[in-house]
Protein backbone atom coordinates (compact mmCIF):
# COMPACT_ATOMS: atom_id res chain seq x y z
CA UNK A 1 0.00 0.00 0.00
CA UNK A 2 1.65 3.44 -0.97
CA UNK A 3 0.70 7.20 -1.37
CA UNK A 4 1.87 8.69 -4.55
CA UNK A 5 1.27 11.93 -6.60
CA UNK A 6 0.87 11.93 -9.52
CA UNK A 7 1.05 15.44 -12.13
CA UNK A 8 -2.27 14.67 -14.68
CA UNK A 9 -2.40 17.59 -17.48
CA UNK A 10 -5.33 16.75 -19.92
CA UNK A 11 -4.33 19.29 -22.61
CA UNK A 12 -6.26 19.81 -25.65
CA UNK A 13 -8.33 17.93 -27.93
CA UNK A 14 -9.30 14.19 -27.67
CA UNK A 15 -6.55 14.98 -24.39
CA UNK A 16 -8.85 15.42 -21.68
CA UNK A 17 -11.38 12.72 -23.11
CA UNK A 18 -8.67 9.69 -23.20
CA UNK A 19 -6.80 11.46 -19.50
CA UNK A 20 -10.03 10.80 -17.89
CA UNK A 21 -10.56 7.44 -19.09
CA UNK A 22 -6.81 6.66 -17.52
CA UNK A 23 -7.62 8.07 -14.03
CA UNK A 24 -10.88 6.07 -14.22
CA UNK A 25 -8.73 3.24 -14.19
CA UNK A 26 -6.13 4.31 -11.83
CA UNK A 27 -8.56 5.08 -9.54
CA UNK A 28 -9.72 1.57 -9.67
CA UNK A 29 -6.32 0.15 -9.66
CA UNK A 30 -5.79 2.21 -6.37
CA UNK A 31 -9.07 0.64 -4.70
CA UNK A 32 -7.99 -3.17 -6.03
CA UNK A 33 -4.55 -2.47 -4.57
CA UNK A 34 -5.02 -0.40 -1.80
CA UNK A 35 -2.80 2.61 -2.95
CA UNK A 36 -3.48 6.59 -2.63
CA UNK A 37 -2.87 8.29 -5.80
CA UNK A 38 -2.97 12.43 -5.37
CA UNK A 39 -4.35 13.02 -8.53
CA UNK A 40 -2.99 16.80 -9.11
CA UNK A 41 -4.61 18.55 -12.26
CA UNK A 42 -2.64 21.45 -14.24
CA UNK A 43 -3.92 23.38 -17.46
CA UNK A 44 -1.31 22.51 -20.28
CA UNK A 45 -1.25 23.83 -23.86
CA UNK A 46 -3.76 25.23 -25.40
CA UNK A 47 -5.73 25.10 -22.35
CA UNK A 48 -2.92 26.61 -20.59
CA UNK A 49 -2.76 29.70 -22.95
CA UNK A 50 -6.65 30.23 -23.04
CA UNK A 51 -6.39 30.18 -18.90
CA UNK A 52 -2.69 32.19 -18.49
CA UNK A 53 -1.36 33.04 -21.67
CA UNK A 54 1.21 30.54 -21.81
CA UNK A 55 1.55 26.94 -23.19
CA UNK A 56 3.35 25.27 -19.67
CA UNK A 57 2.65 27.92 -16.91
CA UNK A 58 4.94 27.95 -14.28
CA UNK A 59 2.23 26.55 -11.55
CA UNK A 60 2.18 24.28 -13.84
CA UNK A 61 5.69 23.36 -13.95
CA UNK A 62 5.28 23.59 -10.23
CA UNK A 63 2.60 20.68 -10.14
CA UNK A 64 4.71 18.32 -12.02
CA UNK A 65 8.06 18.69 -10.89
CA UNK A 66 7.06 18.28 -7.33
CA UNK A 67 5.08 15.01 -8.09
CA UNK A 68 6.21 11.46 -9.03
CA UNK A 69 4.81 11.21 -12.34
CA UNK A 70 3.01 12.95 -14.74
CA UNK A 71 0.36 11.77 -17.22
CA UNK A 72 -0.65 13.85 -19.88
CA UNK A 73 -2.98 13.53 -23.08
CA UNK A 74 -2.35 15.82 -26.26
CA UNK A 75 -1.91 19.52 -26.88
CA UNK A 76 -2.51 21.48 -29.81
CA UNK A 77 -5.58 22.07 -32.63
CA UNK A 78 -6.32 24.26 -34.87
CA UNK A 79 -7.43 27.07 -32.17
CA UNK A 80 -4.11 27.68 -31.69
CA UNK A 81 -2.48 27.33 -35.13
CA UNK A 82 -2.28 30.81 -35.78
CA UNK A 83 -0.33 32.07 -32.55
CA UNK A 84 3.34 33.18 -32.89
CA UNK A 85 5.17 29.67 -33.00
CA UNK A 86 6.97 30.78 -29.63
CA UNK A 87 3.72 30.11 -27.80
CA UNK A 88 2.29 27.35 -29.49
CA UNK A 89 0.53 24.63 -27.22
CA UNK A 90 3.84 21.94 -28.87
CA UNK A 91 6.33 24.27 -26.93
CA UNK A 92 4.85 23.82 -23.98
CA UNK A 93 5.45 19.76 -25.01
CA UNK A 94 9.25 20.58 -25.30
CA UNK A 95 9.67 23.05 -22.42
CA UNK A 96 8.23 20.22 -19.84
CA UNK A 97 10.52 17.51 -21.42
CA UNK A 98 13.26 20.31 -21.16
CA UNK A 99 12.44 20.75 -17.81
CA UNK A 100 12.14 17.02 -17.05
CA UNK A 101 15.24 16.43 -18.40
CA UNK A 102 13.44 13.68 -20.49
CA UNK A 103 15.64 12.22 -22.79
CA UNK A 104 14.50 9.75 -23.78
CA UNK A 105 11.14 8.68 -24.82
CA UNK A 106 10.77 4.82 -24.96
CA UNK A 107 8.00 4.21 -27.57
CA UNK A 108 6.74 0.29 -27.60
CA UNK A 109 5.51 -0.78 -31.06
CA UNK A 110 3.86 -4.05 -29.97
CA UNK A 111 0.94 -5.48 -32.58
CA UNK A 112 -1.40 -7.37 -29.63
CA UNK A 113 -2.55 -10.62 -31.33
CA UNK A 114 -6.11 -9.73 -31.16
CA UNK A 115 -5.43 -6.88 -33.97
CA UNK A 116 -3.28 -9.20 -36.11
CA UNK A 117 -6.62 -8.33 -38.60
CA UNK A 118 -6.10 -5.00 -38.38
CA UNK A 119 -2.51 -4.82 -39.23
CA UNK A 120 -1.47 -2.56 -42.82
CA UNK A 121 0.86 -5.55 -43.29
CA UNK A 122 0.66 -8.88 -45.54
CA UNK A 123 -0.50 -12.01 -42.72
CA UNK A 124 2.80 -13.93 -43.77
CA UNK A 125 5.23 -10.75 -42.42
CA UNK A 126 2.53 -10.28 -39.63
CA UNK A 127 2.87 -13.75 -38.51
CA UNK A 128 6.60 -13.64 -37.19
CA UNK A 129 5.14 -10.81 -34.70
CA UNK A 130 6.18 -7.56 -34.16
CA UNK A 131 7.09 -5.80 -31.04
CA UNK A 132 9.89 -2.85 -31.29
CA UNK A 133 10.85 -0.60 -28.86
CA UNK A 134 12.07 2.65 -30.09
CA UNK A 135 14.06 4.65 -27.96
CA UNK A 136 13.97 8.02 -29.25
CA UNK A 137 16.23 11.46 -28.01
CA UNK A 138 14.33 13.79 -27.21
CA UNK A 139 15.77 16.81 -26.07
CA UNK A 140 18.17 17.48 -28.55
CA UNK A 141 18.23 17.41 -32.64
CA UNK A 142 17.15 19.66 -35.17
CA UNK A 143 13.87 20.89 -33.14
CA UNK A 144 16.25 22.77 -30.58
CA UNK A 145 18.93 23.45 -33.00
CA UNK A 146 20.65 27.35 -32.56
CA UNK A 147 20.90 29.27 -35.10
CA UNK A 148 17.46 28.75 -36.70
CA UNK A 149 15.18 30.97 -38.46
CA UNK A 150 13.99 32.58 -41.62
CA UNK A 151 15.74 35.32 -43.31
CA UNK A 152 16.44 37.12 -46.28
CA UNK A 153 19.46 36.24 -48.31
CA UNK A 154 20.09 37.56 -51.66
CA UNK A 155 16.58 39.11 -51.92
CA UNK A 156 14.87 35.73 -51.02
CA UNK A 157 13.65 34.27 -47.52
CA UNK A 158 15.82 31.51 -47.07
CA UNK A 159 14.59 29.06 -43.97
CA UNK A 160 16.94 27.32 -41.66
CA UNK A 161 17.29 24.74 -38.77
CA UNK A 162 20.60 23.04 -37.14
CA UNK A 163 20.50 19.40 -36.33
CA UNK A 164 23.58 19.02 -33.70
CA UNK A 165 24.44 16.84 -30.91
CA UNK A 166 26.65 16.74 -28.75
CA UNK A 167 28.44 13.81 -27.27
CA UNK A 168 27.41 13.56 -24.14
CA UNK A 169 23.56 13.86 -25.16
CA UNK A 170 24.18 10.71 -27.59
CA UNK A 171 26.11 8.82 -25.13
CA UNK A 172 23.49 8.98 -22.28
CA UNK A 173 20.12 8.34 -24.81
CA UNK A 174 22.68 4.69 -26.02
CA UNK A 175 23.23 3.77 -22.99
CA UNK A 176 19.08 3.83 -22.08
CA UNK A 177 19.21 2.14 -25.06
CA UNK A 178 21.31 -0.47 -24.86
CA UNK A 179 19.99 -0.93 -20.99
CA UNK A 180 16.92 -1.43 -21.94
CA UNK A 181 18.06 -4.06 -24.93
CA UNK A 182 19.57 -5.98 -22.01
CA UNK A 183 15.94 -6.70 -20.92
CA UNK A 184 14.92 -7.76 -24.25
CA UNK A 185 16.00 -9.51 -26.95
CA UNK A 186 19.72 -8.02 -26.88
CA UNK A 187 19.38 -6.64 -30.00
CA UNK A 188 19.89 -3.16 -31.11
CA UNK A 189 19.71 -1.09 -34.47
CA UNK A 190 21.33 2.42 -34.18
CA UNK A 191 19.47 4.97 -37.42
CA UNK A 192 21.36 7.27 -38.59
CA UNK A 193 21.98 9.19 -41.96
CA UNK A 194 26.00 8.65 -41.39
CA UNK A 195 26.34 8.52 -44.92
CA UNK A 196 25.66 12.23 -45.83
CA UNK A 197 25.10 14.09 -42.74
CA UNK A 198 28.26 15.02 -40.30
CA UNK A 199 25.92 14.79 -36.62
CA UNK A 200 25.41 11.22 -38.22
CA UNK A 201 28.91 10.12 -38.35
CA UNK A 202 29.52 11.71 -34.88
CA UNK A 203 25.98 9.77 -33.71
CA UNK A 204 27.80 6.62 -35.04
CA UNK A 205 31.13 6.66 -33.62
CA UNK A 206 29.68 7.35 -30.33
CA UNK A 207 26.81 4.88 -30.15
CA UNK A 208 29.79 2.41 -31.41
CA UNK A 209 32.05 3.31 -28.22
CA UNK A 210 29.26 2.73 -25.74
CA UNK A 211 28.68 -1.06 -27.07
CA UNK A 212 31.91 -1.65 -25.58
CA UNK A 213 30.35 -1.57 -22.32
CA UNK A 214 27.35 -4.02 -23.41
CA UNK A 215 29.25 -6.97 -25.43
CA UNK A 216 25.86 -9.20 -24.91
CA UNK A 217 23.77 -6.67 -27.35
CA UNK A 218 24.34 -7.03 -30.98
CA UNK A 219 24.65 -3.98 -32.45
CA UNK A 220 23.92 -2.78 -35.78
CA UNK A 221 23.63 0.42 -37.87
CA UNK A 222 21.72 1.09 -40.41
CA UNK A 223 20.53 4.59 -42.67
CA UNK A 224 17.34 5.88 -41.75
CA UNK A 225 15.76 5.36 -44.98
CA UNK A 226 16.70 1.58 -45.38
CA UNK A 227 14.98 1.58 -41.75
CA UNK A 228 11.67 3.31 -42.69
CA UNK A 229 11.74 0.75 -45.63
CA UNK A 230 12.54 -2.46 -43.09
CA UNK A 231 10.01 -1.32 -41.08
CA UNK A 232 7.14 -2.40 -42.80
CA UNK A 233 8.94 -5.10 -45.17
CA UNK A 234 10.64 -7.01 -42.17
CA UNK A 235 9.65 -5.83 -38.96
CA UNK A 236 10.55 -8.84 -36.90
CA UNK A 237 14.26 -8.10 -37.49
CA UNK A 238 13.95 -5.09 -35.39
CA UNK A 239 14.38 -5.13 -31.25
CA UNK A 240 15.32 -2.16 -29.78
CA UNK A 241 16.07 0.72 -32.18
CA UNK A 242 17.31 3.98 -30.79
CA UNK A 243 17.76 7.36 -33.35
CA UNK A 244 17.80 11.27 -32.43
CA UNK A 245 14.75 13.16 -32.24
CA UNK A 246 14.06 13.84 -36.00
CA UNK A 247 14.29 10.54 -37.13
CA UNK A 248 12.90 8.98 -33.78
CA UNK A 249 9.35 10.92 -34.92
CA UNK A 250 8.95 9.84 -37.92
CA UNK A 251 9.81 6.02 -36.90
CA UNK A 252 7.76 5.75 -34.39
CA UNK A 253 5.07 7.17 -35.93
CA UNK A 254 5.68 4.75 -38.71
CA UNK A 255 6.30 1.65 -36.33
CA UNK A 256 2.84 3.17 -35.01
CA UNK A 257 1.34 2.52 -38.23
CA UNK A 258 2.02 -0.73 -38.55
CA UNK A 259 0.40 -2.26 -35.88
CA UNK A 260 -2.67 -0.92 -36.73
CA UNK A 261 -3.77 2.10 -34.67
CA UNK A 262 -1.65 5.15 -33.40
CA UNK A 263 -4.40 5.07 -30.99
CA UNK A 264 -3.13 1.42 -29.28
CA UNK A 265 0.64 3.41 -28.49
CA UNK A 266 1.46 4.92 -24.73
CA UNK A 267 5.07 6.17 -24.70
CA UNK A 268 7.36 7.25 -21.50
CA UNK A 269 9.78 10.01 -21.52
CA UNK A 270 12.74 9.14 -18.46
CA UNK A 271 16.23 10.34 -17.98
CA UNK A 272 16.25 13.16 -15.35
CA UNK A 273 17.47 12.41 -12.05
CA UNK A 274 15.21 12.83 -9.44
CA UNK A 275 12.53 14.39 -11.67
CA UNK A 276 9.32 12.64 -12.73
CA UNK A 277 8.86 10.51 -15.75
CA UNK A 278 6.32 11.35 -18.43
CA UNK A 279 3.71 9.40 -19.82
CA UNK A 280 1.57 9.81 -23.04
CA UNK A 281 0.18 8.40 -25.87
CA UNK A 282 2.17 8.47 -28.72
CA UNK A 283 -1.01 10.12 -31.20
CA UNK A 284 -1.51 13.53 -30.91
CA UNK A 285 -4.83 15.86 -30.06
CA UNK A 286 -7.06 14.65 -33.02
CA UNK A 287 -8.62 17.49 -33.22
CA UNK A 288 -10.70 15.87 -36.28
CA UNK A 289 -12.28 13.48 -33.82
CA UNK A 290 -12.63 15.71 -30.46
CA UNK A 291 -15.49 15.70 -28.28
CA UNK A 292 -17.47 12.86 -30.15
CA UNK A 293 -16.29 10.35 -27.80
CA UNK A 294 -14.66 8.43 -31.08
CA UNK A 295 -11.06 8.19 -28.90
CA UNK A 296 -9.61 5.12 -28.14
CA UNK A 297 -8.33 5.75 -25.11
CA UNK A 298 -5.97 2.29 -24.94
CA UNK A 299 -2.59 4.68 -25.64
CA UNK A 300 -3.24 6.38 -22.68
CA UNK A 301 -4.37 3.59 -20.30
CA UNK A 302 -1.38 1.90 -21.60
CA UNK A 303 1.07 4.98 -20.76
CA UNK A 304 -0.26 4.66 -17.27
CA UNK A 305 0.94 1.46 -17.32
CA UNK A 306 4.17 2.11 -17.88
CA UNK A 307 3.78 5.33 -15.48
CA UNK A 308 3.10 2.17 -12.92
CA UNK A 309 5.78 0.40 -14.32
CA UNK A 310 9.00 2.39 -14.28
CA UNK A 311 8.34 5.99 -12.17
CA UNK A 312 6.06 3.94 -8.99
CA UNK A 313 7.42 0.26 -9.28
CA UNK A 314 4.03 -1.04 -9.17
CA UNK A 315 4.64 -3.80 -11.92
CA UNK A 316 1.52 -6.03 -10.47
CA UNK A 317 -0.60 -3.18 -11.25
CA UNK A 318 0.71 -2.69 -14.50
CA UNK A 319 0.83 -5.80 -15.23
CA UNK A 320 -3.19 -5.68 -14.17
CA UNK A 321 -3.93 -2.92 -16.80
CA UNK A 322 -2.32 -4.83 -19.66
CA UNK A 323 -4.23 -7.71 -19.13
CA UNK A 324 -7.17 -6.35 -18.65
CA UNK A 325 -6.93 -4.51 -21.78
CA UNK A 326 -6.06 -7.93 -23.57
CA UNK A 327 -9.34 -8.99 -21.91
CA UNK A 328 -11.29 -6.55 -23.05
CA UNK A 329 -9.68 -6.69 -26.96
CA UNK A 330 -10.14 -10.48 -26.94
CA UNK A 331 -13.71 -10.25 -25.90
CA UNK A 332 -13.99 -8.06 -29.74
CA UNK A 333 -14.41 -4.74 -28.00
CA UNK A 334 -13.07 -1.99 -30.54
CA UNK A 335 -13.33 1.60 -31.01
CA UNK A 336 -13.82 3.40 -35.13
CA UNK A 337 -10.12 3.18 -35.15
CA UNK A 338 -9.45 -0.47 -34.98
CA UNK A 339 -13.35 -1.71 -35.65
CA UNK A 340 -13.43 -4.43 -38.10
CA UNK A 341 -17.02 -5.88 -39.23
CA UNK A 342 -18.46 -8.70 -36.75
CA UNK A 343 -16.32 -6.41 -33.68
CA UNK A 344 -18.34 -4.78 -31.04
CA UNK A 345 -17.86 -0.94 -31.65
CA UNK A 346 -17.53 1.34 -28.60
CA UNK A 347 -17.00 5.00 -28.08
CA UNK A 348 -14.22 6.45 -25.57
CA UNK A 349 -15.86 6.20 -22.12
CA UNK A 350 -17.30 2.63 -22.75
CA UNK A 351 -13.93 1.37 -23.67
CA UNK A 352 -12.52 3.05 -20.83
CA UNK A 353 -15.16 1.36 -18.61
CA UNK A 354 -14.50 -1.91 -19.92
CA UNK A 355 -11.17 -1.74 -19.04
CA UNK A 356 -11.74 -1.01 -15.50
CA UNK A 357 -14.25 -3.84 -15.35
CA UNK A 358 -11.69 -5.75 -16.61
CA UNK A 359 -9.11 -4.89 -13.72
P1 LIG B 1 0.65 15.77 -33.48
O1 LIG B 1 1.28 16.79 -34.35
O2 LIG B 1 0.15 16.32 -32.18
O3 LIG B 1 1.43 14.52 -33.35
P2 LIG B 1 -0.81 14.75 -35.67
O4 LIG B 1 -1.22 15.81 -36.61
O5 LIG B 1 0.39 13.95 -35.96
O6 LIG B 1 -0.71 15.38 -34.22
P3 LIG B 1 -2.77 13.02 -34.45
O7 LIG B 1 -3.44 14.00 -33.58
O8 LIG B 1 -1.91 12.01 -33.81
O9 LIG B 1 -2.01 13.78 -35.59
O10 LIG B 1 -3.85 12.29 -35.34
C1 LIG B 1 -3.52 11.62 -36.55
C2 LIG B 1 -4.72 10.81 -37.02
O11 LIG B 1 -4.92 9.70 -36.13
C3 LIG B 1 -6.02 11.60 -36.98
O12 LIG B 1 -6.83 11.23 -38.07
C4 LIG B 1 -6.67 11.17 -35.70
O13 LIG B 1 -8.06 11.22 -35.73
C5 LIG B 1 -6.19 9.74 -35.51
N1 LIG B 1 -6.04 9.44 -34.08
C6 LIG B 1 -5.09 9.94 -33.27
N2 LIG B 1 -5.25 9.50 -32.01
C7 LIG B 1 -6.33 8.69 -32.02
C8 LIG B 1 -7.01 7.94 -31.01
N3 LIG B 1 -6.62 7.91 -29.73
N4 LIG B 1 -8.10 7.22 -31.37
C9 LIG B 1 -8.51 7.24 -32.63
N5 LIG B 1 -7.92 7.91 -33.63
C10 LIG B 1 -6.84 8.64 -33.34
MG1 LIG C 1 2.46 13.50 -35.12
Amino acid sequence: MGSYKIAVLPGDGIGPEVVAEAVKVLSIVGKKFHHSFDLRYADFGGAAIDSSGVPFPPATQEVCMSSDAVLFGAVGGPKWDTLDPAIRPEKGLLALRKAAGAFANLRPAKLFSELADACYLRPDIVANGIDILVVRELIGDVYFGEPSGIEVRDGERVGFSNMIYAEHEIRRVAEVAFETAMKRGKRLCSVDKANVLAVSRLWREVVTEVAKGYPEVELSHMYVDNAAMQLVRNPAAFDVIVTGNLFGDILSDEAAAITGSIGMLPSASVGGANTPGLYEPVHGSAPDIAGQNLANPVATILSLAMLLRYSLNLSAEADAVEAAVAAVLAKGYRTGDIYRDGMKRVGCTEMGQLICDAV
